[in-house]
């Protein structure tokens, strides 16, 4: 019996759809219950704040950021999103949150533990021209640089997303996120996103509702779309055979944004899906089933 019983426990701690849970109460009873498909660097957390009584407001502290709690979580209760960049070392972290509750002040605190995580390496041969941009295309990348720089710094401060992220195409992905790049065995680049292979101009699905921040023809990853979903977290979708969307326009979840091509630098017709998150790369697939819906 005992045998039996251990193999679906084993499943459990295996299984990448184990969730993660962390639980922080205030003495009132407030408190603030963080959700995520692993505790790892690359992954999305999902924070929910559970007040015990009117006018309660809280804020939490992770990673040398400060999150405040806004409507629009799951159930309509108020959250935030904490993206652990993947370069951040494992290792255990320390969790504040602060109840403000007319004038009074509580705090409390954890340790959150981020586990080990193993990225796959890729050797990739290729021409060794094609590895450095020829010194003609410096001017465009400086400018490609900052204009991408401007959009990232944009904060608006109200939650645009509806609900939880959705795949923006029905193929499955590639685990790729992370990965080490090895140009003809040398390491030159790490994948910051995940590619999901798919047939020529079908259609790419806005992963969440916001605002088209950007819509436009980039050196590396061709034609790119990003979404500002607000609170500073976008989606971006690379190597669009065209762009269906303007920048400035609103866009819901589900909506047509683009579809799947080979532009820019690319080897095949693909998505190569990211996110940004308050400057902390993430790996898209944790956001789906977050349990913001
Ligand atoms: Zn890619």
């Amino acid at each position: 019996m005992k045998r039996i019983l251990s193999i679906p426990l084993l499943l459990a701690a295996c299984s990448p759809a184990a969730w993660a849970f962390l639980r922080l109460e205030a003495p009132s009873g407030a408190a603030v219950e963080i959700t995520a498909r692993a505790l790892q660097p690359g992954e999305m957390l999902l924070a929910v704040f559970y007040p015990s009584g009117e006018g309660q407001e809280a804020k939490l502290s992770f990673l040398d950021k400060d999150y405040d709690f806004l409507p629009g979580g799951p159930s309509g209760r108020r959250f935030a999103l904490v993206g652990v960049d993947f370069l951040t070392p494992p290792g255990s972290y320390k969790v504040e949150v602060v109840i403000l509750d007319a004038g009074r002040k509580e705090a409390v605190q954890k340790y959150l533990r981020l586990q080990e995580r193993s990225f796959s390496r890729q050797n990739i041969k290729i021409d060794e021209r094609l590895v450095i941009a020829p010194p003609e295309a410096e001017e465009r990348l400086a400018r490609e640089r900052r204009i991408l720089a401007e959009v990232y710094r944009s904060v608006i401060p109200e939650w645009l997303g509806s609900g939880g992220f959705a795949a923006p195409l029905p193929d499955k992905p590639s685990p790729n996120f992370g990965e080490h790049r090895l140009y003809n065995g040398v390491p030159r680049s790490r994948h910051t996103g995940v590619d999901i292979s798919a047939a020529q101009d079908s259609p790419i699905w806005a992963s969440n509702s916001g605002r088209v921040a950007l819509a436009m023809d980039l050196y590396y990853s061709g034609l790119t779309v990003i979404i500002d979903h607000g609170l500073n977290i976008f989606t971006v979708y690379c190597h669009c055979s065209r762009l269906d969307v303007q920048e400035g326009q609103s866009v819901g979840r589900n909506a047509v944004i683009a579809a799947v091509g080979s532009t820019g630098r690319s080897t095949g017709s693909h998505l190569h899906w990211s996110v940004r998150a308050r400057g902390a790369r993430v790996d898209p697939l944790s956001l789906l089933s977050l349990g913001l819906e």
